[in-house]
């Protein structure tokens, strides 16, 4: 009997390992579950910020490379890829792997030698003229050491661009106003030394100053009317205008200038009334006639007309049978300053700014411009216009 309590306090012992045991191993399977989750809890973190930042990365309009101490690529943005042309991540590949730019590898020598570079400019080396500029950081760690380079590109291209035609602008606008002005001071220097004495001589000298200084005049009135259209501020006053009489006022205008070369002016637009602003209006067919009157022919025809195109919209043309233009003139005659043959321009007192303001005065009533010519057979402008409001 002395084993009874023996084989019972056993059987206790054993009963407490077992629910000891039991206890543990449930504990541990929590811990490691909960070890699991937290991990798996960071993993995702760590996931849901790499792609947040993705985002934000891709939705940044400059170019981002991250290159690491090696100098190979980290991260791009889409934005970088767009500029370069890249269709892969290019991850882990080099800067001159990828990129094959000696500017590059030039700023980066920089920005490990300085720590930081702005501002620097260069050109690709494609045949689109593209100007991109770099700003460039070194990163270090918190002991100083440089982790890696992060560098941020923005597209100059447009702003290089306008940069270049303002320049020309302001290149061309002096040299036209240059060109009456010196005439007239020439002419007035003449008379005052003297040539004013004998009368008819000073005539003709006056009469050459006057037509200058309306060039002069002239110019200055198309600057101001183009400065206004390209900066948005010429508001158009909409009222329902009838076409054929707009034609009308034109040619009775222009009759006198007309008869000198004996033209004749055919206005075979029907009765049609559009919305637009008259004084506008009037001056896009005044440049138009008054070009085919002054380029056109000796005793030539003007024919302005009317097509219904399929889609609803207006076109009208102003039709002349002169000397016409060359291909190569086409695409180009609207543009400012633009001038077939100068000498016949400046000659016939044009600025060389009235095909322009004709295209910015029709887009202004939401409609387009061309002109088709064949050498020897005449030019026919087109203006497209909405046949309702703009
Ligand atoms: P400009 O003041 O020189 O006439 P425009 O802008 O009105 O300037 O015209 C640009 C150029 O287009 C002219 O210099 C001329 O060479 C050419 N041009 C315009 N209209 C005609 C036409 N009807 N026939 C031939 N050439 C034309």
């Amino acid at each position: 009997m002395w084993f009874f309590p023996f084989i019972l306090a056993l059987v206790v012992l054993v009963g407490l390992h077992l629910w000891w045991r039991a206890k543990f191993a449930a504990q541990s399977a929590r811990s490691a579950a909960e070890l699991d989750n937290c991990q798996r809890r960071q993993l995702q973190a760590a996931l849901e910020m790499e792609a947040q930042q993705k985002v934000l990365f891709d939705s940044m309009l400059e170019g981002v490379l991250l290159l690491d101490r090696h100098r190979k690529i980290s991260l791009v943005n889409r934005a970088f890829k767009n500029l370069f042309g890249l269709k892969a991540e290019q991850r882990g590949q080099t800067m001159v792997e990828a990129l094959r730019l000696p500017e590059l590898e030039e700023l980066l020598r920089r920005v490990e030698a300085e720590q930081q570079v702005l501002d620097y400019e260069f050109k690709l080396p494609d045949l689109n003229e593209r100007w991109l500029q770099v700003n460039a950081a070194g990163i270090t760690n918190t002991a100083g050491e440089r982790e890696g380079t992060i560098l941020v590109f923005r597209d100059l291209t447009r702003l290089k661009q306008l940069e270049r035609q303002r320049e020309e602008f302001v290149a061309n606008v002096s040299h036209e106003l240059r060109t009456p002005l010196s005439l007239i001071k020439g002419y007035v220097e003449t008379l005052l030394d003297g040539a004013r004495v004998n009368s008819e001589v000073a005539e003709r000298f006056l009469k050459i100053i006057e037509r200058n200084a309306n060039r002069l005049d002239l110019l200055i009135q198309d600057l101001l009317t183009i400065s206004a259209l390209e900066s948005g501020q010429l508001k158009l006053d909409l009222q329902p205008v009838n076409l054929r009489a707009l034609v009308e006022k034109v040619f009775s205008q222009l009759q006198t200038k007309a008869e000198t070369k004996n033209t004749q002016l055919v206005n075979d637009l029907p009765e049609l009334t559009i919305s637009g602003d008259g004084n506008r209006l009037e001056q896009v067919f005044t440049n138009l006639v008054d070009n085919a009157i002054k380029y056109g022919r000796v005793a030539g025809i003007i024919t302005v007309g009317e097509k219904k195109l399929a889609d609803g919209r207006l076109e009208i043309f102003v039709r002349d049978d002169g000397p016409g233009m060359p291909p190569e003139a086409l695409g180009r005659v609207f543009e400012r300053f633009y001038r077939v043959d100068k000498a016949r321009s400046r000659d016939q007192g044009g600025t060389g700014l009235g095909l322009s303001i004709v295209k910015h005065l029709v887009q202004a009533h939401d409609g387009g411009v061309r002109a088709e010519s064949e050498l020897g057979h005449g030019t026919t402008f087109f203006l497209t216009l909405p046949a309702r409001a703009p």
